[in-house]
């Protein structure tokens, strides 16, 4: 098995045919790792820019790639194909940090070769999820490169930032500390339609209550102080992705927001609910609004 890891740098730029706002690829870097997580082999590209032709400030700024070496460079098709050819006929598994590059990847795929699918994909890995379970960081939150290496103790000082080599070889380096074969194994996935589906979903939450997809039992309120079951005094409305009541506890005579939010995944359902007390005073003020 090799571990591929890849990193991409891209150009936000308008896309004519698209109607709107595109991420271009203007250069790729991987590293390829074998079984024992050696580095056996690296790749690097910079990549002819075909849809926007200049380079935003803060991305020259950031990867210090000038308007001249994307003129230059490989053509996106051509690019690719060098880099299905490095990747070879070993099982692999290609990682990256986050989605972003393997989202902003089949984007390119799709608009300048016309197809859905990134043919040298065959599974993949995010390696932030991996580290970041690793470093038990919530999922809620998300970890940049340089603090993982941070936390890691990984000296990035030898690592030029933003060029997508570089950023690979961190990555590499973060991948290796935290490398459990038996743990790693649960975050490769197939890149198969389900893998594609997922990626192109947009989650959004659901703002119909009858919708079948909403758990009843949580759109309920037991009182934080005594425990007891509140009673439904401003019943449930949508508003801003969460359904929103106002619940009475018989029992401490106090008020409370409970607001709940369904939102919807390509195969899961996220829920979060928040309570707030109601302070007499702003109690007050609410009678005098309505
Ligand atoms: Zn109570």
């Amino acid at each position: 098995m090799h571990y591929i890891i890849l990193d991409l740098e891209w150009n936000n730029t308008y896309a004519r045919r698209k109607k709107g706002f595109l991420n271009e690829i203007i250069e790729i870097g991987a590293v390829m790792l074998d079984d024992e997580l050696n580095t056996i082999d690296q790749f690097s590209c910079l990549i002819k820019a075909q849809i926007g032709k200049k380079l935003r400030g803060n991305i020259k700024r950031l990867t210090s790639i000038t308007n001249e070496d994307i003129k230059n460079g490989v053509v996106f098709t051509r690019a690719m194909s060098a880099f299905r050819d490095w990747i070879g006929s070993e099982e692999n598994v290609i990682l990256s940090w986050g989605d972003g590059d393997i989202r902003v990847l089949i984007e390119n795929f799709k608009y300048l070769n016309g197809i859905d699918t990134v043919p040298f994909l065959s599974n993949y890995s995010d390696v932030q999820s991996y580290v970041q379970s690793v470093l038990k960081v919530s999922k809620a939150q998300q970890l940049g490169l340089s603090a993982a290496a941070e936390m890691l103790e990984i000296d990035e000082s030898s690592f030029s930032h933003h060029r997508a080599l570089e950023d690979s070889k961190l990555t590499a380096e973060c991948f290796k500390k935290v490398f459990d074969k038996e743990l790693f194994s649960k975050f490769i996935v197939p890149c198969d339609n389900d893998f594609y589906g997922k990626l192109a979903f947009k989650p959004k939450a659901i703002s119909n209550i009858n919708n079948p997809l909403v758990d009843k039992k949580l759109l309920s309120y037991k009182c934080e102080k005594c425990g007891c079951d509140g009673e439904i005094i401003k019943p449930w409305r949508y508003s801003n992705q969460y359904f929103r009541a106002i619940y009475h506890c018989p029992e401490c005579d106090s008020n409370a927001r409970v607001a709940v939010r369904f939102k919807k995944y390509y195969d899961h359902i996220e829920t979060k609910k928040n309570i707030s007390i109601i302070k007499p005073d702003e109690e007050q003020s609410e009678k005098e609004q309505s």
